[in-house]
């Protein structure tokens, strides 16, 4: 290990631990760190591949602006992000500030993510600042904030560990988060039953005592159902739900107006009757029950309800807060969890405060000495987008993402970016789609030359560390903010010189104020508590090992919250949430008669900018395919191994037909990471219906109404 320096994979939510290195002829060796607690020295294939995918081939390395004839042209810094400064301050003096916008990035550190949100909410004073984490995960936060009074994940992933049953909802978890499955699969060998509730037969079900084919978007019969006979069979906590809890009998009623008879559910759901009872059963039986869902319960028109359908179920048993149990979301980013801790959505305040709690904007504003403070919830991504086409929003600056790839109604956010005054788009990678359409192009730093932190699933805070040199004239998204905060004016609340400075800025404001003697600081503030880490010197935060928030004044962290009953609601109880079962948004009819899901393959990574330099991984999955059974493709005329045509109302795209075995009958699966810069009309995203969750605003990714034709 000598040499190698210790940082933090840029994938999935696992938030695997790497030791990497440059070796004596260039090339990057990674290996898993043996030390991080979550992964003890395990990486999957992508983590692997790593050293494969740092090259400067494609990368953005200057500033770049377009010229009135449309065409980019390298530009100096101080030209680039005078344009910038210019054209907010323009917009923002003719319109206001809900006319500027930012779009940033799971992918950002949490430095960058800070300062972002600083500059938005506090200074230019508007909530215009969403992420693509509101694509993945945004339905947690949401059932997380109203069950839990505070967004949340209860449990560690030891709990995987100490489990004697494991169920996933709508995770793929074998291919999506592979690491965190090989922890599964061990505890498995010794003994612990593991459940997996998906639409689709995956390589996850493999491993499955009990696969649940659930009809896509029947989740919360399927809860309802559970919690209805847990009631019915005396499975509860009555002294956790009594002294605990609140809204049990709303709760109740309305699961038992759903889904009070189990063959209906059965029905409604599309599984045997015999196989529901089974997982009810299992359920019923195993105290140390974990429930780990992911995008497949979230990516829905009513995901926040099957987020909360789940929680209801763990809250009746008092399974949470205690060793191998809990409901645990998992996230798809690296750092949607950190970016979410500083206010990285559209609905929040840094430090997980409320934007509409005026006691919350008030701690913020003093903490910043910030001139203004953003006082309502800003536009959520795909509003945000729509804002833009209406111009209503005329100024976006967009952070590490590529949502003309990845939002859904790709070729609306298309529109909605050419229809846009000015367009600045920060990026590692020169020629994306999105960036075809930006005004100013500002190069930032990658994975290996990054310096800040990151949150995985399980609250673990993480340090990315440098160990390449920026290339070109790259810089660190945090301080390319900085830049232009002080050319608009904004000089002292940006005077940072290091990733440090702002992490422990963002650690001495989730302490400021907790402790006021009034009492009249909302326990939900109390939560999200960085104790000792908000006097970290530069060495400290250097030498930083990862350490689960809460995290104590002597630096140690939490592994669970809750075990005490005490939650983060006023009254300090968890809340049952009457969840009403509904279909999704849009039903698939005679001109689109097939339901599309969307999701990863096992070896590529969001629209493949890093992964798609690897010929290793490309070894996996090398071009978009459409899943599908053998009797819709016989039914839509196109044959296994032949190019179809995937239409929608919203778009088409290309790919060939696949048939895995694992999908059924009236539905289709396309995987999200082909675009244009790897195959002609391969976008998915151009198909997928636009229609979100109306709590969280999570876009409905997993039901879309299509059809196949042959190509
Ligand atoms: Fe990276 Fe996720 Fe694989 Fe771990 S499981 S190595 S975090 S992609």
């Amino acid at each position: 290990m000598t040499g190698r320096v210790a940082t933090t994979c840029p994938y999935c939510g696992v938030g695997c631990g790497v030791l990497a290195r440059v070796e004596a002829d260039g090339a990057v060796s990674v290996a898993g760190d043996p030390e991080h607690g979550s992964n003890f020295g395990r990486l999957c294939v992508k983590g692997a591949a790593l050293g494969e995918t740092v090259d400067l081939e494609g990368r953005l390395l200057h500033p770049q602006m377009r010229d009135a004839n449309g065409v980019l042209h390298r530009a100096t810094w101080d030209e680039a992000l005078d344009r910038v400064a210019n054209g907010f301050r323009r917009i923002v003096d003719q319109h206001g500030p809900d006319a500027v916008a930012f779009y940033v990035s799971g992918q950002l550190l949490t430095e960058d993510y800070y300062v972002a949100n600083k500059l938005a909410k506090g200074y230019l004073g508007t909530a215009n600042i969403d992420t693509n984490s509101r694509l993945c995960m945004s339905s947690a936060v949401a059932g997380h904030k109203r069950a839990f009074g505070e967004d949340v994940v209860p449990g560690c992933y030891e709990d995987l560990e100490q489990a004697e049953l494991v169920v996933l909802v709508g995770s793929n978890t074998a291919w999506c988060h592979p690491v965190l499955f090989q922890r599964i699969a061990k505890v498995k060998e010794g003994g612990a039953r593991l459940v997996v509730i998906d639409p689709r037969s995956t390589a996850t079900c493999e491993s499955a005592d009990l696969h649940l084919p659930i009809k896509p978007g029947t989740d919360v019969w399927l809860f309802n159902g559970l919690l209805v006979f847990l009631f019915q069979h005396g499975v509860m906590d009555a002294e956790f739900v009594d002294a605990h809890t609140g809204e049990l009998n709303a709760a109740l009623a309305a699961a038992a107006a759903d889904a009070g008879d189990p063959a209906q559910v059965a029905r409604i759901c599309g599984v045997q009757l015999g196989d529901l009872l089974a997982f009810y059963r299992l359920f019923a039986r195993h105290e140390r029950t974990v429930s780990l869902f992911s995008q497949g319960v979230n990516q829905s028109s009513s995901g926040t309800d099957k987020v909360n359908s789940i929680i209801n179920c763990h809250l009746l048993c008092g399974r949470l807060g205690k060793p191998g149990m809990g409901p645990f979301s998992i996230t798809g980013q690296p750092n949607a969890m950190g970016g979410r801790e500083v206010g990285g959505l559209a609905n929040m305040l840094a430090a997980h405060m409320d934007l509409q709690d005026a006691t919350h904007r008030d701690i913020v504003q003093t903490f910043w000495s910030s001139p203004r403070i953003a006082s309502q919830p800003g536009l959520k991504a795909v509003e945000l987008f729509d804002a833009l086409l209406e111009k209503r929003v005329k100024a976006v600056w967009i952070m590490g993402t590529n949502p003309v790839v990845s939002l859904p109604d790709a070729d609306r956010a298309k529109r909605a970016l050419q229809a846009c005054e000015l367009v600045v788009c920060s990026d590692i990678i020169e020629r994306t789609d999105t960036n075809a359409h930006a005004h100013v192009l500002l190069p930032a730093l990658g994975w290996g030359e990054k310096d800040g932190t990151v949150t995985n699933s399980e609250r673990r805070i993480s340090r990315q560390r440098p160990f390449l040199p920026a290339p070109g004239e790259a810089r660190a998204d945090w301080r390319i903010v900085c830049d232009v905060a002080r050319r608009l004016g904004f000089a002292e609340g940006f005077n940072f010189e290091s990733a440090r400075d702002i992490f422990v800025e963002h650690a001495r404001l989730t302490l400021f104020r907790n402790h006021d003697a009034s009492g009249d600081v909302p326990a939900a503030r109390r939560l999200l508590n960085l104790g000792g880490l908000g006097s970290l010197s530069q060495q400290a935060y250097d030498a930083l090992q990862p350490v689960q928030w809460p995290v104590h004044e002597d630096g140690t962290g939490t592994h669970r919250l809750f075990g005490a009953g005490h939650f983060a609601h006023g009254d300090g109880r968890a809340r049952f949430v009457a969840t009403v079962a509904r279909s999704p948004a849009n039903a698939p009819g005679r001109e689109y008669p097939l339901v599309l899901n969307t999701g990863r393959v096992r070896d590529q990574w969001h629209t493949m900018t890093r992964t798609g330099k690897s010929p290793r991984l490309a070894g996996h999955i090398s071009e978009p395919f459409v899943d599908m059974h053998p009797r819709d493709a016989l039914h839509s005329g196109v044959r296994e191994g032949e190019l179809a045509r995937v239409h929608s109302q919203w778009g088409a795209m290309v790919a060939r037909v696949r048939h895995s075995g694992g999908i059924l009958a009236g539905n289709v699966f396309v995987p999200i990471h082909w675009n244009d810069q790897f195959a002609s009309d391969a976008r998915v995203g151009g198909l997928v219906n636009p229609v979100v969750d109306p709590v969280s605003g999570e876009p409905e990714f997993k039901h879309t109404p299509v059809r196949v034709e042959p190509f």
